[in-house]
């Protein structure tokens, strides 16, 4: 295994290194840090929590350098999906340019205007941003993107699955031709690879987890229970298991709203965040997790991206994610950076399908599990012979990152 010394960064950056508590590179690191430092467009497909932050941020700073100007413009621009993941990334990026005075700031949409303004008036090197804010800010003249030396889209599919791909291909078109890009992605779909064939030409392609592989040291079992049965289920798991750190995902907001009243009503600590909910308050709710004021958060798969938290010891997957690659980033969220984590899913009949296609893509067959002495009604139990058929691809399943397909919407959900 290969040292941080052994990549190529310098003094300063390895003092950053020790600053961010990093003993080791991790694999996304090692492969990455390299390539990057020697200009080269790279291309990661690394799961969440592989530490690919790092890997980008740090050979970044050692990278750029400052023109002459004497109000600096950006010269790395990092795009995210999701204001919280920009908030982890400028802390990253905020500990690695301290020794270069860099100027870290990130931009982003749901929050006011004008101070992100004001702070961009005072100089920036280093822009963290997502694409609508950015291209507000572009389409009015307060950035320009005219210096950027490198470009990262960081999680890149799910840029995709929300629709940014339009602002993206514009940004692209914003910063100079001959600037280097970087693209990490959990998944690298024929959308992405377009875009690599198009602006990344011999890039350096970083593979730690094959499509839909998850981290080892995730435990995952799935639980069957009748749709009506999952608060009930839920109660009792929590109140059986020590589940430690616990992100509960639910499918819809309005869902994730309605499961945190009903813990809240059983006395639980909890706490909802999406979309829906405002900064200020998805700020709070993430503080009192991180603080462990509140051990459980409950949450949609929009915002999963964004959550940057340590030592998440459980994901319970209250609905089972449609799409595969949902369910690879929800139980990323645990067993970060090696450590132990456990991801349950509960599994309702109706969402057996959309377990295939899960099993499917992960090429294994996730363990079925009871809660013993639980009064489970009759009808929830999954048939064994249809769970372990993973060999073949499931029957037609539609969900959002499939092409449409000219038949009407098979109704499933
Ligand atoms: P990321 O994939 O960037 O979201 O990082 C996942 C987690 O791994 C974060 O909590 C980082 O602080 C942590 N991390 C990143 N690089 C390392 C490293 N080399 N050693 C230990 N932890 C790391």
């Amino acid at each position: 295994m290969k040292k941080f010394e052994d990549l190529g960064l310098n003094p300063k950056l390895l003092k950053a290194v020790s600053r961010l508590k990093y003993e080791n590179p991790t694999p996304v690191q090692e492969q990455s840090i390299p390539p990057i430092l020697a200009g080269k467009h790279v291309v990661a497909c690394a799961q969440t929590g592989t530490g690919k932050t790092a890997a980008f941020v740090l050979p970044t700073i050692q990278s750029i350098t400052r023109s002459s100007r004497k109000k600096p413009v950006p010269h790395a621009l990092v795009v995210v999906p999701t204001r919280e993941l920009a908030t982890q990334v400028e802390k990253v990026a905020k500990v690695a340019a301290q020794p270069y005075e860099y100027k870290v700031r990130s931009v982003v949409g749901g929050i006011k205007y004008k101070p992100q303004l004001e702070r961009l008036s005072r100089g920036v090197d280093v822009l963290v941003a997502t694409p609508g804010r950015l291209l507000d800010l572009t389409d009015d003249k307060q950035i320009d993107l005219s210096q950027i030396q490198i470009l990262i889209l960081d999680e890149a599919d799910r840029m995709l699955d929300m629709g940014f791909w339009p602002p993206i291909k514009k940004i692209l078109n914003m910063i100079p031709r001959d600037s280097q890009k970087l693209l990490f992605s959990a998944t690298i779909g024929s959308e992405i690879n377009k875009m690599v064939g198009a602006h990344m030409k011999n890039s350096v392609k970083v593979e730690i987890a094959r499509k839909g592989e998850t981290a080892q040291h995730i435990i995952q079992s799935c639980m069957p229970v009748e749709h009506s049965q999952k608060a009930d289920l839920l109660l009792a798991l929590l109140s059986r298991r020590s589940t430690g750190k616990t992100l509960i995902f639910t499918r819809t907001k309005r869902r994730a709203n309605m499961l945190a009243r009903i813990l809240s009503k059983n006395k639980i600590k909890c706490q909802a965040i999406h979309g829906d909910r405002s900064q200020s308050q998805r700020t709070r709710a993430l503080k009192d997790f991180t603080t462990n004021r509140i051990d459980i958060l409950v949450t949609t798969d929009v915002m999963a991206r964004g959550i940057h938290v340590d030592n998440i010891d459980t994901v319970i997957n209250y609905d089972t994610p449609v799409s595969p690659e949902d369910y690879v980033h929800r139980i990323g969220r645990t067993g970060r950076a090696g450590q132990k984590g456990d991801a349950i899913t509960f599994v309702a009949p109706e969402e057996m399908l959309a377990l295939r296609d899960i099993e499917f893509l992960m090429k294994e067959v996730i363990p079925a599990v009871d809660l013993e002495d639980f009064p489970y009604r009759e009808g929830r139990t999954i048939p064994s012979e249809k769970r372990l058929a993973v060999k073949e691809k499931p029957k037609p399943f539609q969900h959002r990152s499939r092409k449409k397909s000219s038949r009407p919407r098979n109704r499933r959900r």
